[in-house]
């Protein structure tokens, strides 16, 4: 499989000024292949959505690099940057409230990308919104209302409507259920993923929902305190966690069969996550790790490939101490 999006040492912090910063995204190494939906993980504030931004170039890159199909994005975007990369790397927002403009129609809303990077006339633009909101589920005659006249999971099928009409190869979907009704969760989830099949999507597909990620992507990564660590086949990571962080996190996703939550032992993260602004030395789990050792608190631990995993189909990599060596 090539490589779509190739992320190297990726770091975006923002200055809080007086020699501070906030560290939301440090040293990130990521390659998503052609095709492939990489699963994105871990607590608020570990810095998900803000790495999906940096890849967008919607925040600057102050150190790293991002190639997309082995062209090295800009560090920092300035219009003919958008102009160029826009119709090719794509997002769907988290809420479905705040992320389409009230004073817009649908029709405004979902054509505007048209209108913006393609030479389609207004009636070519009309026709385009119409397939694709029917395509998502939705009437063409959708297309003259205004938002607030559809519901969330309406409202997401917008804004998915919005992010595909240019026929994107790779979509950043950044927690594109968290805000819906569990009613409706499925229904979105059942879109992407035919929408993935039939045209042939690369995602990164940002979500809390440790058992979502399972089912939707092919490899999941886990993100603690704005670096990655661990990342593997999406199955592999959920059922046989690695990293004490990951073990934790899948300990606590809710398990939706109430029979096999009921036996399943509770688990808890002990501690506070530590601030972006004060990054510890060493591992930046440590103060919450069950199994933190003397150099955990010294010695930072490198993502690095598991070497002897029985059965395991893709390499995993987990940066611990546990596994060094
Ligand atoms: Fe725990 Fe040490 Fe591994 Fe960090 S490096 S997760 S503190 S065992």
């Amino acid at each position: 499989m090539n490589n779509l999006v190739s992320i190297n040492n990726l770091v975006k912090y923002f200055d809080l000024g007086r020699g501070q910063r906030v560290h939301a995204v440090d040293n990130v190494t990521l390659d998503i292949g052609e095709q492939e939906i990489v699963g994105l993980v871990g607590e608020s504030g570990s810095g998900k959505s803000t790495l999906g931004k940096t890849l967008l170039g919607l925040h600057d890159k102050p150190a790293g690099t991002v190639s997309f199909k082995g062209d090295q994005l800009p560090g920092k975007y300035r219009a003919a940057d958008f102009q160029k990369y826009a119709p090719h790397m794509q997002m769907i927002f988290q809420d479905p409230y705040s992320s389409l403009n009230p004073r817009m129609t649908v029709g405004e809303i979902v054509g505007e990308g048209l209108r913006l990077h393609s030479d389609q006339s207004t009636a070519q633009v009309r026709d385009s919104v119409a397939e694709w909101l029917t395509r998502v589920g939705l009437e063409p005659d959708h297309m003259s209302r205004y938002p607030h006249e559809f519901s969330g999971g309406q409202r997401q099928r917008i804004g998915i409507a919005r992010a595909l009409i240019l026929q994107p190869e790779f979509v950043v979907c950044d927690e594109p259920i968290s805000a819906l009704d569990v009613s409706v969760q499925a229904q979105v989830i059942n879109l992407l993923d035919e929408l993935k099949h039939s045209l042939g999507l690369t995602l990164l597909f940002i979500a809390h929902d440790l058992s979502m990620v399972r089912y939707v992507s092919d490899r999941m990564a886990v993100m603690y305190l704005g670096s990655i660590v661990e990342v593997g086949r999406a199955d592999e990571v959920f059922f046989t966690p690695r990293h004490p962080y990951t073990k934790i996190l899948v300990g606590s996703n809710p398990e939706p069969d109430p029979n096999l939550e009921r036996q399943r032992a509770s688990t808890t993260i002990e501690g506070e996550i530590p601030s972006p602004v004060n990054i510890p030395a060493g591992c930046r789990f440590a103060n919450r790790c069950p199994k933190v050792m003397d150099q955990c608190r010294t010695q930072t631990p490198e993502l690095l490939p598991l070497t002897e995993v029985a059965g395991e189909t893709a390499p995993r990599h987990v940066a611990c101490h546990l596994y060094a060596g």
